[in-house]
Formats: structure tokens, sequence, C-alpha cells
């Protein structure tokens, strides 16, 4: 629905934009990280339990993120992809074969997003943000009160190479980690050797406050797409941990109810605005 004539004196531009379906038109990827629960916490390493026993798993919060940001894109005029809607993986990949022949790596790293790229390459989108909550232990002790170095801050990733919509990625990722930043006050990543993403600090390059370049193999496989792989926060920050830790709301994912916190709301909000933020520039 169009329902008004939008004038914008700074660039001059007059046209028609539709205030309640800003993102009229627009198809968006989502892609939850990981997969979570059990056994897949155990098997990708990706969650943490405090001092309390609370765990938070970073593939269960994801895929909530991505389920309650669906709802918002469409209510606002999207078109929207989930690469994921539940606690499996996304390939059809036979994890015992892989765990025979000890390439469990292989499994996450390399089918699994596979699978990924191909269902979001396949549904052709506008946009595609790839959603993870950080923590900087590469250890197997997932025990926070453990952790030499803890980050707290935002960022998002563009590809590592120059492919066609660099910018517009670099773009979209600004506003990404902006409005995180204004929502919950977690500091934009100044530089790369923060504490954090362990394991692609080397090839990391900076670009600004929050944005980053890296050569990351999703990122990679989805032939010059506009993406943000978007590190909300991180989950270990004890704040943050606490925050998340809340059970205010909860939401059914294979038949059984998984709580949620208000920060995690927070951080559906920010994205939401970060992504209606950029298409608001762009039609300028
Ligand atoms: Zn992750």
């Amino acid at each position: 629905m169009v329902d008004a004539l939008f004038v914008d004196s700074q660039y001059g531009n007059v046209g028609r934009i539709d205030r309640l379906h800003p993102l009229a038109g627009l198809r968006i990827a989502l892609d939850p990280g990981h997969i979570g629960g059990s056994p897949w916490d155990e098997r990708t390493g990706k969650y943490i339990v405090d001092a309390k026993g609370r765990r938070l798993s970073e593939g269960i919060m994801a895929l909530q993120i991505a389920l309650l940001l669906e709802n918002d894109l469409k209510r606002l005029g999207a078109t929207v992809l989930l690469t994921r809607r539940n606690l499996s993986p996304v390939t059809d990949a036979d994890f015992a074969e892989y765990e025979k022949e000890n390439k469990t790596e292989m499994f996450f790293r390399k089918a699994d997003l596979e699978a990924r790229a191909e269902k979001i390459l396949g549904f052709r989108p506008d946009l595609t943000i790839i959603l993870h909550l950080d923590e900087s232990t590469p250890s197997e002790d997932h025990e926070v009160e453990h952790l030499k170095k803890r980050c707290n801050d935002t960022k998002a990733y563009v590809p590592g190479a120059k492919p066609y919509a660099w910018e517009e990625s670099i773009r979209l990722s600004r506003h990404i980690t902006a409005r995180i930043h204004q929502k919950t006050g977690v500091p934009l990543m100044e530089q790369v050797s923060s504490v954090g993403s362990h394991d692609g600090l080397a090839s990391m390059i900076r670009i600004e406050p929050g944005v980053f370049a890296r050569n990351l193999y999703l990122q990679r496989h989805l032939g010059g797409l506009v993406s943000s792989y978007v590190e909300l926060l991180c989950y270990e920050d004890p704040q943050q941990l606490l925050a998340l830790s809340t059970h205010e709301h909860s939401m059914k994912i294979d038949e059984k109810y998984y709580p949620y916190s208000q920060r995690l709301l927070d951080l559906v909000d920010a994205v939401r605005d970060g992504i209606v933020d950029y298409q608001r520039d762009e039609q300028l």
C-alpha cells in the first residue's frame, strides 16, 4: 500500500514510499547459525554454561531470533526465507558417516554450509543476513567462569573478496551493527585484535568500527549477493549472559517450548530496524 508522498529535502528526491510496508517487494534470506540443542551443541561446541548452571545454546538463540525476525520482516512487506526452522542440520548428509571417518568438522564447515548456500541461492534474495552470537573460547571448556578472555562487542562481516555488492554489504552491516549498539549499548568492535572470533583474526580486515571483511565459507559461496554475517553480541559477557538467560517469553520449536529473553527481542528489533534503515537509504 502506498500511503504517502515522500519528499526528501536533502537529496531533492520525490517519490512514493509505503510507510506501512517499507520492505515491500524485498526478498530476505535469514540463516540462523549452527544447529542448537542436544546432541548438536555437544558436537559443535557452540554453547556455554555459567556457574549457576545456566546454559545458552547459540544455535537455539540464533533460530529464535530468525523466527521472530521473520514475522517482523513479513509484516513490513518482505518475502522471507529461513535456511532452517528447527534444531536439525540443513544438509541431508548423514552425520554418522562423517563421524565414522573422523570428518565431523567437514560435516559442519562444508556439507551443512553448502546446503545453506544452495537454499539461499535458490531463493534469489535481495539481502542475506547470517545470524550468529559470539564467544571467545576455543577450548572444550564451556563453563564461562573458566574462560580466560571474554569478548563484549558487536560486529558484522562482509565477504573478503570484492565481489559485486561489496559496498551494499558494508552499508547493510553498518546499519545493523549501529542499531544493535543503539538498542543494547554493546560497543562496536573497534579492532581486529579484539577478543572473540578466535579462529579468524588473522584473516580479518577492518573496514570501520563494527564492520570487517572476512573470507568466510558461506559468504564466499553466495556468489556476490548482498550479505551481512552478524555476530550480534558476545553471549559469554557476564551482563549479556544474565540478560539472555531470563525467560520472559517462549516459543515452540520441534514440538517443545524454548524460553527466550527480552534481550533476544532487543536484538530482533535492532536487526529489523537496521534492515529498514538500509532499505530507506538505498531508495533515496
Ligand atoms: Zn556462530
